[in-house]
Parts: C-alpha cells; sequence; structure tokens
C-alpha cells in the first residue's frame, strides 16, 4: 500500500519509519527540497496551491494524511476528491480553528477554561469584564508552540497584547493556575473502534515541549477512563480516522482541556520505544483501513526533546537506557531537532539524566 503525507517534517519522517514494516511505502510532500523526511521515504516537492504537482503527488496512493493541522484547505479539498484524507475534514477544520476546537471540546463533556471569541478591541475589554486577569489572548488560527498569544495580567493594559496578536480574531481565555501538564494520544479506525495511550505529563518551555514523562505519574484509572470516553466521543463526533491527541491543565485532580490536534503529536514520541505499538504505527493503520495495534506501555519512558541542537552522539549511544531519534535537521535556536527516549528511567531523574546526556532543557 502507499500513504501519501502532506508535510515533510520530523512528524512524516517517523510515520514513513513506522509504515515501512507495515508493508506500506510513503511518499511525502513539501515545499522544500530538504524536507527531513526525504531521508527516508520519497519527497515530492512544490507549493500547496500548485495543483498539477498535487495531482501527480497523489497518483496511486491508498490515503492521504497530514503532519500539521494548518495545511492549506484549498490542497486537501483538490485532494480529497481523488484519495482519501484522513483524519477528515472536520478534525481538520475544528482544530485550526481556537473557537470551534474549544466548543467541540466542550460538546464532547470537557472542562475548558472560562473563553470568549474577540473580534475587535472593544470585545476585548468586554472579554476581559467578562473572564478577569491573568488571561491569555491567542489569535484563533495559525498560532502553535506558543506563539500567536500574549498575556494580560492588568485589566487596564490590553493594549500590548492587542498589538502583539495584530489584532487578529482571537480568544480570550482565563489564565489556569494548573499543577501540572497531561496529554493524552487516542486513536480511531474507519469502523469506529478506538484506543488511548495512557495519559502522559508534559513540561513546557516558552511554549516549546521539553519533557514528557510516561506514563504521568499518580493519575488515578477514574481520571484516565473519564478522559478516554470523552476522547471517544470527541473523535466520533469528528469522524475522526486516525490519531487525536488533547492536551489537558491538571488542576486539583481535574482535567481542563486546552487544545487538540488532528494528529501524532510530539508527547507521544516516547510510544517509539516504551509502548508496544507506537503512535506513528498506530496512526498508519487507521488511516489505512487496517485493525490497530495494542498501546499497552511495555516500559515507563522519559521523553527529551532536543531543542536547538543535537546533543553529543557518543554520550547518548554510550547510555543503555537512551534511545537516540535524531531528525537530521540543522540546527537552529528554538527548532526541534531530534529527542532521546530514556527507557524504565525513574522520572524523577528527567532532569538529572538531561544533564547528564548534554541535552539543555532551557
Ligand atoms: P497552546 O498554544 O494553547 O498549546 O499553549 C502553549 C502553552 O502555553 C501551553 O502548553 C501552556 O503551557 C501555556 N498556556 C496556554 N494556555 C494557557 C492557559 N489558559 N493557562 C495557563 N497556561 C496556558
Amino acid at each position: 500500500m502507499r500513504l501519501g503525507i502532506l508535510g515533510g517534517g520530523q512528524l512524516a519522517r517517523m510515520l514513513a519509519l513506522a509504515a515501512a514494516p507495515l508493508g506500506v511505502r510513503a511518499r511525502v510532500y513539501d515545499p522544500s527540497p530538504d524536507a527531513c523526511a526525504g531521508d527516508v521515504c520519497e519527497l515530492a516537492t512544490g507549493p500547496y496551491e500548485d495543483h498539477a504537482r498535487l495531482r501527480e503527488f497523489a497518483d496511486d496512493l491508498d490515503a492521504i494524511t497530514y503532519e500539521f493541522e494548518n495545511v492549506p484547505t484549498n490542497a486537501v479539498d483538490q485532494l480529497a476528491a481523488l484519495v482519501p484524507v484522513r483524519p477528515g475534514a472536520q478534525s481538520l477544520r475544528l482544530s485550526q480553528d481556537r473557537a470551534f476546537e474549544k466548543q467541540a471540546l466542550t460538546e464532547a463533556g470537557f472542562e475548558v477554561a472560562p473563553w470568549r471569541q474577540v473580534e475587535t478591541k472593544g470585545e476585548l475589554d468586554d472579554a476581559i469584564a467578562a473572564v478577569g486577569v491573568p488571561a491569555i489572548l491567542k489569535t484563533r488560527r495559525g498560532g502553535y508552540d506558543g506563539k500567536g498569544q500574549a498575556i494580560i495580567a492588568d485589566r487596564e493594559d490590553t493594549a500590548h497584547a492587542w498589538a502583539a496578536i495584530k489584532g487578529r480574531p482571537a480568544i480570550l481565555e482565563s489564565l489556569v493556575s494548573f499543577q501540572r501538564e497531561l496529554s493524552l494520544i487516542s486513536v480511531r479506525t474507519s469502523d469506529g473502534s478506538g484506543a488511548c495511550y495512557p495519559l502522559v505529563e508534559n513540561e513546557h518551555r516558552k511554549g516549546i515541549l521539553r519533557v514528557t514523562i510516561a506514563p504521568a505519574l499518580g493519575v488515578d484509572t477514574d481520571l484516565q477512563r473519564q478522559a478516554e470516553v470523552m476522547a471517544g466521543r470527541l473523535m466520533s463526533s469528528l469522524g475522526h480516522i486516525g490519531v487525536l491527541t488533547i492536551e489537558f491543565f491538571e488542576v486539583q485532580g481535574r482535567l481542563v482541556a486546552n487544545e487538540f490536534a488532528p494528529r501524532v503529536h510530539n508527547s507521544g514520541h516516547w510510544t517509539i520505544d516504551g509502548a508496544t505499538t507506537c503512535q506513528f504505527e498506530n496512526h498508519v493503520r487507521a488511516v489505512l483501513g487496517m485493525p490497530l495495534g495494542k498501546t499497552k506501555v511495555r516500559s515507563p519512558t522519559i521523553m527529551l526533546n532536543c531543542v536547538g541542537a543535537m546533543p553529543d552522539k557518543s554520550i547518548v549511544l554510550n547510555d543503555p537506557s537512551a534511545k537516540l531519534h535524531d531528525y537530521r535537521k540543522p540546527a537552529r535556536p528554538e527548532r526541534k531537532v531530534g529527542h532521546v527516549n530514556l527507557v524504565g528511567i525513574n522520572p524523577v531523574l528527567a532532569h538529572e539524566s538531561a544533564q547528564r546526556l548534554g541535552i539543555d532543557l532551557g
């Protein structure tokens, strides 16, 4: 079988690597000839607006998926007329817009932080009156890794935040005082069967994920079950096929949903070495109509992101619990260039281990 992937970054690269043992050949589409997925599978290059190139790319593919949710909808619509594009239009449409996303999360039963839609400076002031401070202003579309956001600490000082997001349509949301951040990787097939990995704990710096601890410590089975039921409800309401990731704040034992991504996710990279079937393989299975693999934890795992630069490989390779994942991307500040999975290591040692391996957690 043949799978097309829109976007040729590290997520596409790991999807292609997971597809190979299933007898699936991947072909990625990316505007850049240097896209790192091109190392491990066929790479078609062209702009997302080039209909002729997209048609050539789609030739003889069994399904197409994407590695980022901000993929231009025109390209998806054109491809969907030729080949099934999965997860599907609804998942993409809602996750591209923070207001639609919050509504979908609420309808599935998740608690979300108080929020308001904001189109004008006047509406921002009304929203502040309703939501209170501190709050966070986020553009509805196009933000990722903490971009397109501004914190408002003072009721009287909203001008800086409005300028920071350049007056684009936004949502204002209450700043949540959380104990920790968690996420859930879930997956659903076209016949409606689903599976979830255990909730994991994520540490961010400046909006960028640095550490995942899998499974998260101290999560009771009820909380896990509740999250799974609501994730199942969300996926079926979207007609979602493939992996879907939901990010949460944990507030006094409750889960407050922040956002979802209709795709494999950085907080699921631990599954490559720590779970029976990794998120990438399960996504490939789901979008191509294959049965899902087990999502059991093989061994507790710490995932350390390499941001800006890779550590000295020889140090990582000499560590018996470390598994290296180098995306072979040129080093650049704040860019995710690889990750290291530490298998079977006590999570309290995450930071100490990062230091020993020379991984800067920011
Ligand atoms: P996002 O782009 O929504 O994923 O936000 C990036 C990061 O900003 C999150 O992982 C949190 O660390 C932080 N953040 C976003 N929204 C909130 C909020 N309402 N309250 C507190 N922290 C937030």
